[in-house]
């Protein structure tokens, strides 16, 4: 088993994810996994970064197949023993004008983001080693959509009790709400990508509780963070930021050097822990 720190960065193969894997390459002391769902694209991604003197390994992920989850995980524990830094990154988003319902932009767009999200965390954060970094990649987006919700979905979203499994039954019920054209009556906004981020960083302030609460002596760190608006197919060519300043933020979190016992459970944006 190799004593080598491990980083796994998810939907690598382009975009923020691709920067942050540059980045890592450049700054983290250990092997850092470039995954992607298409085998194909992310081996081109190695390719890419080898031609600019980086090593970066490459495992196939696709976050939305638990099967393809557990695959990692098991190469992970068997080869490492565990995992140093995540950077789940991995996401979509259904363009302004696509003209798809709403419902099934809803169930699509909340399966990767969210559930896929959830079952990539349920698989690999029992690996997190002592001193372990994780990022979950979300949007201000997920601000934005949280103002437009009714005040009682507010108040759960909010709220430092709830668990998980009263997130995942609120986000089924978007899916549900929007399939019966119930979702405005029921207090959510009209974006299918902000409730999907809602549930990441939402998700993100109940694990970084569950470890106070079960590996406090750990010293693990776990954030959500906004890689802010970044020029990548999801954004378009308009956006503010390059993607290897996209990257700044989550590099940032997943490098939070070992005596650092903050930022925790928090929503980051330009390296500024934001209210939630
Ligand atoms: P992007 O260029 O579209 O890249 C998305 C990446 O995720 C691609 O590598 C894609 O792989 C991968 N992916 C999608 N579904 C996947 C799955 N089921 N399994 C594994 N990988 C999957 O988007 P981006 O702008 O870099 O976005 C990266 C993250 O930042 C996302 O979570 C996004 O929501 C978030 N974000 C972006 C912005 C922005 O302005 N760009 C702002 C806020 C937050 P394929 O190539 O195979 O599709």
């Amino acid at each position: 088993m190799s004593s080598v720190p491990v980083a796994v960065v998810t939907g690598g193969n382009k975009g923020i994810g691709f920067a942050i894997v540059r980045a890592l390459c450049k700054q983290f002391p250990g092997d850092v996994y470039l995954t992607a769902r298409d085998a194909g694209r992310g081996q081109e991604a190695v390719a890419k970064l080898q031609q600019e003197g980086l090593r970066a390994l490459f495992h196939q992920l696709d976050i939305d197949d638990p099967k393809s989850i557990r695959a990692l995980r098991d190469f992970l524990k068997e080869k490492y023993g565990g995992l140093n830094v995540l950077v789940n990154n991995a996401g979509i988003a259904f363009k302004v004008h696509d003209t798809a319902p709403f419902a099934v932009q809803a169930e699509v767009t909340l399966k990767t983001n969210f559930f896929g999200t959830r079952n990539v965390c349920t698989e690999l954060l029992p690996l997190m080693k002592p001193y372990g970094r994780v990022v979950n990649v979300s949007s201000m987006v997920s601000s934005s959509a949280l103002g437009g919700c009714s005040q009682e979905l507010q108040q759960k979203f909010r709220s430092d009790t709830i668990t998980e499994e009263e997130l995942v039954q609120l986000m089924n019920k978007f899916v549900e709400d929007t399939k019966k054209g119930v979702h405005d009556k029921e207090g959510w906004p009209n974006t299918a990508y902000g409730v999907s981020k809602i549930g990441v960083t939402v998700l993100s302030r109940i694990q970084a509780r569950l470890l106070n609460e079960k590996r406090k002596g750990d010293h693990i760190l776990l954030n959500a963070c906004c890689p802010g608006w970044v020029r990548t197919d999801m954004a378009g060519p308009k956006a503010t930021k390059s993607p290897d300043e996209g990257a700044e933020t989550p590099v940032y979190l997943a490098l939070l050097p070992s005596d650092a016992d903050a930022p925790h459970g928090q929503f980051v944006s330009d390296k500024t822990v934001r209210p939630w």
